[in-house]
């Protein structure tokens, strides 16, 4: 294993241990939920905006450590974010894993690129990917509580 591999393992590992905005908000203006049934995990990702801007976003659920971890960190990335470019994120990170452009793809998303490696095991890309797909799905939804099961 390389030294990048150990540091990307390291970052998804303590994602995993300590979710970062793990938790219901308290007043959401946007939600949607998501399952993988190929592993089983389950998320519903809430958001609360001001005009374009998502100024909180929450996931709750479970999973397997590269979903929750995917969903930590997205929650940071897109944070302070605009819809659209929370939704430009989604799509370059779903290219990114599914078109082979790995973590190199990835390289200036921070703390993102840990999950690049995912894109060698097609059957964790839906992993990596439902929490992403869910936020877009709470950000095209109507208003919160929406549920998509
Ligand atoms: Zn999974």
């Amino acid at each position: 294993m390389s030294e990048l591999d150990s540091l990307y393992q390291e970052i998804l590992l303590d994602h995993y241990r300590r979710p970062r905005n793990f938790g219901a908000l308290a007043d959401p203006d946007r939600a949607a939920e998501g399952d993988n049934p190929l592993c089983g995990d389950r998320v519903r990702v809430e958001v609360r905006l001001d005009g374009e801007r998502l100024v909180e976003v929450g996931f709750t659920g479970t999973g397997c450590a590269i979903s929750t971890a995917s969903a930590s960190i997205m929650t940071e990335l897109v944070r302070g974010r605009s819809g659209p470019e929370a939704r430009e994120l989604c799509a370059r990170f779903q290219s990114a894993l599914t078109g082979g452009g790995g973590p190199e793809a990835l390289a200036e998303l921070g703390e993102l690129a840990a999950l690049g490696g995912v894109s060698q095991f097609p059957m964790r890309v839906k992993c990596a990917t439902l929490a992403w797909h869910t936020l877009r799905a709470a950000l095209a939804g109507g208003k919160a509580p929406v549920t998509t099961e």
